[in-house]
């Protein structure tokens, strides 16, 4: 899950990392109201949207004056921001950020994450703030730092120390640039994140270091034990197809093909996309049923395939170990009338009940092209949907 810069900005308030001073603003007249506030005499007014590049797109700019707020809060409020992380239909802005404008002296990077490679959290730092971090570490990985983190003692001080000073971060400024870090680190572990990013971390005309941009994300799988996170959530920015799956508990991520595949298991989700892709097709979504379905979540799940205007055909195929087949041939039955299916439907289902589920799905009516092999089904669903 993610949230807005003005989001995590406050929860890095609550860490006592330092932040500009500043307010989220929903209207233009709450823009102005929150400038005043304020006091200037520079303005910064923000685009929140779940993406980054906002600046390279316009959507943050400076302003010198309570008018010149007004004015950009106006153009940037509702517009449509592209971005390189939006894709080209952009992303509507529905809120803002307005700061005290920051006097940046140097612009760094600082990032807690995940390190699949070590099984440790790393923490990572670089000279080259401001700038997109996958081109410095394409073209200068020298100019990136990292260290990893033992979980039993934290990130120690002569770890962040060591951050600082490689990326040039002035004596006088170090002792607080280790405190940074480190509460950079614990507020990561506090809130089960999966990655915390600094972009830019600055170093600011009169010493201090402060964290200018935040972008959080957050392990789902821990939402369970932070309300006060999930309470974050923002819909307008997520997926509607993943946002509906998300609340009848399925795994589902949409994806740019046109062969809607129903799974159970995420392995076998996998290892079905690949076997589409083998045939020269393309799945249009990543979806697990889990292994303990209803009749009524995979009724739920055909219906989010079946609203992507994208799907030429679907492919549904099942292994039935905890989950039994007629279960399954129930809610696609089910579904299939409820939402008038108007494309091809191949069927594979393999393992517990599988021929109870296949004579349901033949008696039905339906026009369901059943399969023996997973090959067989790829193959057959790929040509349907051509
Ligand atoms: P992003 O483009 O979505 O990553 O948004 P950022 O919050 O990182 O802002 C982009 C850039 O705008 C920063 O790298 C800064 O150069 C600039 N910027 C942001 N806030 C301020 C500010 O308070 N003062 C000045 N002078 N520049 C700022
Ligand atoms: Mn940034």
């Amino acid at each position: 899950m993610k949230i807005h810069e003005y989001q995590a900005k406050q929860i890095l308030r609550e860490h006592d990392v330092p932040v500009p001073r500043g307010k989220p603003a929903f209207s233009v007249d709450e823009a102005v109201a929150v400038a005043r506030e304020l006091g200037g005499p520079v303005w910064v007014v923000k685009a929140q949207i779940h993406a980054g590049g906002r600046g390279k797109g316009g959507g943050v700019k400076l302003a010198r004056s309570l008018d010149e707020v007004r004015q950009l809060a106006g153009q940037i409020l509702g517009m449509q921001l592209v971005t390189h992380q939006t894709g080209p239909q952009g992303q509507k802005v529905r809120r803002l950020l307005i700061e005290d404008g920051a006097d940046i002296k140097k612009e760094y990077y600082a990032a807690v994450l995940t390190d699949r490679a070590t099984q440790k959290v790393a923490v990572m730092a670089s000279s080259e703030g401001g700038m997109d971090i996958e081109e410095v570490a394409a073209k200068t990985p020298d100019k990136i730092r990292k260290v990893f983190v033992d979980p039993l003692v934290g990130l120690q001080p002569q770890q962040a120390r060591e951050l600082a000073a490689g990326i040039g971060i002035p004596e006088a400024s170090l002792p607080q640039a280790v405190e940074v870090f480190q509460k950079l680190y614990q507020t990561y572990m506090d809130t089960d994140a999966s990655l915390v990013e600094i972009n830019p971390l600055i170093l600011e005309g009169n010493g201090q270091i402060k964290a200018l941009d935040a972008k959080f994300n957050f392990d789902d799988n821990a939402l369970f034990r932070h309300p006060e996170i999930e309470a974050l959530r923002d819909l307008d920015e997520e997926d509607p197809a993943e946002t509906e799956a998300h609340k009848h508990d399925l795994a589902y991520i949409q994806l740019d093909g046109n062969i809607g595949c129903l799974v159970n298991g995420a392995g076998l989700a996998m290892a079905t996309m690949d076997t589409i892709k083998l045939y020269g097709g393309s799945p249009a979504n990543f979806l697990d049923v889990g292994g303990g379905a209803t009749a009524e979540k995979v009724t739920a799940a055909f219906q989010i395939m079946l609203h992507n205007p994208k799907v030429r055909a679907i492919l549904v195929n099942i292994f039935g170990g905890i989950m039994r087949c007629d279960t399954i041939a129930e809610g696609v039955i089910a579904a299939s009338r409820a939402v008038g299916l108007n494309v091809p439907l191949v069927v594979r289902m393999k393992g517990t009940n599988e021929d109870i589920g296949r004579r349901m799905l033949a008696e039905s009516g339906l026009p369901i092209i059943s399969a023996e092999t997973m090959a067989e089904a790829a193959e057959k669903v790929v040509a349907a949907a051509a």
